[in-house]
């Protein structure tokens, strides 16, 4: 499976349908399986795949069968497919997927799996699909009762091979395929080859196409030398655990890959409502956006870029320190160019992966082919994100501590001094000093983020000695004025006597004040006509020295935090974000 070969989806021959349905999902290129399967499978081969969940191999499988029922209506009782999964999760899942892909077509699709009631599946395969998804067991069950018939059927699919086997239906398996034609089409999709799965192919599948992960073919050498960390977690957990872990790693720049367009539209969402400077960069952008993009990644205006594999395809970024992956890349040779993006220049390179409990055999492909361990460990929480902060307070007074040079400060300290105890001063500033690094609070901040033993565990490595890999040197001033760059005594408290009612009134933190000519009519001005908003709507209006408080209706908030990001206020542009110390 080559990486080398660029093509894209039409390429392949699919139909006009299926591929407008690919463009509305976001997706830009097909995957390495879907390039080596689509064609052969199109072409009525039989095929032996070599692939794991994550790897795009469900569209791989579908996207064929869709192209080649086209317009044939469906028959009663008699599909014209047949995909065996091993669990009843499984055929939920494939059948979904088929439903996304045929949007528009047509064609139908019934999932049929042990514990559903019986009636229902039977109405399903009584109106005529097209295709059907099944579990093995439930799939012979349907035979005997006569409620489905295999004869008219074209192509058997067995998916996740080693797992139905481990679950016991070799023998459902051979008896399903013995009541279909001789004539029809077989592939059989399996993440590894036993010689179980070798037999059945021999028995069943006819001169098949062979699509095998080659085995010990280290790109050692070529792969940099980047901290690699795996953090294994649900989907719907994904977001909150990817706040926490770019909170604790705080990269200057970090590149984060998604599989699709929506995926990077939402994600780059979200995190600009974690505190982050973020841009999004995929295939549906203009070149003129994507080179205004890049032009800001360069010029350090941004914090986060979360791209597309297509769309970051030749970026080069010096200072880039974190490439992440938001979901584990579908083959191993897109993850090392993914992570060689980062550790230019000398300079330590983190690649992070997220990656779902079912994924973990990607990890293991990956480490095999790099011939380097990722360290797999627990998304962070809360505790641990503070727990870090503080470390890098502590590095960072250390720093000016061994520079020395305070000396106009000390004379603040000497005042003080007579009131109050010098270790309480160096306390208070110390206070300070971290507040103005310390990102928002963050919603996610209270989700409970269940941690997953990592499946697999002999290829794993267990050996990374903590939490590691952060450097004093990670913290800049830059970073610490970015996060809020608060003067001593400015500090909101934690009361909010501001009029009106707290729950639904926000304050927001502009980085601008009275020594940049802001004026309270200013930040109305840009408020209304750059985010829209009414207002009348706009709460108390603090302007201080370097900084200003604008109270917002909740339901306005990120709106006009995503304007004033990229607006002027005064010929200027200004850091905005939520202010933490106000938050209900
Ligand atoms: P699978 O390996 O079939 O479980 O697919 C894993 C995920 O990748 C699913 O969420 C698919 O929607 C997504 N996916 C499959 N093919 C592509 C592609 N060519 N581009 C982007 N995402 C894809």
């Amino acid at each position: 499976m080559k990486e080398s070969v660029k093509k894209s989806f039409a390429d392949l021959g699919l139909g006009k349908e299926l591929l407008a349905g690919l463009s509305t999902l976001g997706y830009e290129e097909p995957t390495p399986i879907q390039i080596a399967a689509i064609p052969p499978l199109m072409e009525g081969r039989d095929l032996l795949g070599q692939a794991a969940t994550g790897t795009g191999k469900t569209a791989a499988f579908a996207l064929p069968i869709l192209h080649r029922i086209g317009k044939t209506k469906a028959v009663p009782n008699k599909p014209f497919a047949l995909v065996l999964v091993p669990t009843r999760e499984l055929a939920v899942q494939v059948s979904e997927a088929f439903h996304t892909y045929s949007k528009g077509t047509g064609i139908s699709v019934v999932p049929i799996y042990g514990g559903q009631e019986f009636r229902r599946q039977i109405i399903g395969l009584d109106r005529g699909a097209h295709i059907v998804v099944a579990t093995p067991g439930r799939a012979l069950d349907h035979l005997r009762r006569e409620t489905l018939d295999l004869s008219a059927l074209k192509t058997v699919i067995l998916d996740e091979g080693d797992e139905m086997l481990d679950m016991g239906f070799a023998e459902d398996l051979e008896l399903i395929l013995n009541a279909t034609p001789k004539t029809r089409q077989t592939a059989l999709f399996s993440a590894t080859l036993p010689p179980r799965i070798a037999s059945i192919a021999e028995r069943h599948l006819k001169s098949p196409e062979r699509i095998l992960i080659p085995r010990d073919k280290g790109t050692k050498g070529s792969v940099p030398k980047v901290r690699q960390t795996a953090y294994l977690v649900s989907r719907a957990h994904k977001i909150a655990a990817l706040g926490r872990v770019l909170d604790l790693e705080s990269p200057t720049l970090a590149l984060i890959f998604c599989r699709t367009r929506l995926e990077v539209d939402e994600l780059a969402d979200r995190l600009v409502g974690h505190g982050y400077r973020v841009e999004a960069l995929h295939g549906g952008m203009s070149q003129q956006e994507r080179d205004r993009v890049m032009k800001k990644a360069r010029g350090a205006m941004v914090d986060l870029v979360v791209a597309t594999d297509v769309a970051a395809r030749g970026i080069d970024i010096d200072h880039l320190t974190h490439v992440v992956n938001f979901n584990v890349p579908m083959s191993p040779e897109s993850y090392v160019h993914r992570i060689g993006r980062t550790g230019r220049a000398g300079r330590e390179g983190v690649a992070i992966t997220l990656a779902e409990p079912r994924e973990h055999r990607l990890l293991r492909n990956i480490e095999q082919l790099t011939k380097q361990k990722i360290a797999v460990e627990t998304v962070p929480t809360p505790m641990d994100v503070k727990a870090r902060r503080l470390d890098m307070t502590k590095a960072a007074v250390r720093e000016q501590l061994q520079a020395g040079g305070f000396d106009e400060f000390r004379v603040v300290v000497e005042t003080l001094s007579a009131e109050f105890d010098p270790m309480d001063i160096a306390a208070a500033a110390i206070r300070i000093a971290h507040e103005a690094t310390e990102g928002e609070a963050s919603n996610d901040d209270d989700v409970h983020i269940p941690t997953y033993e990592k499946s697999g565990p002999k290829n794993f490595s267990n050996d990374r000695p903590q939490r590691g890999g952060w450097t004093p040197g990670a913290w800049t001033p830059e970073r610490a004025a970015r996060k809020g760059d608060r003067p001593a005594g400015d500090r909101s408290g934690g009361g909010d006597a501001r009029g009106a009612d707290p729950r639904d009134m926000v304050r927001i933190y502009i980085a601008g004040g009275a020594r940049m000519g802001i004026r309270p009519a200013d930040l109305v001005g840009a408020i209304a006509n750059e985010a829209d908003v009414n207002p009348r709507g706009i709460g108390d209006i603090e302007v201080a020295e370097s900084f200003s408080i604008v109270e917002l209706p909740s339901a306005d908030v990120d709106r006009v935090i995503k304007a004033l990001r990229v607006a002027t206020i005064r010929g200027r542009r200004v850091k905005v974000h939520l202010d933490k110390g106000i938050r209900k």
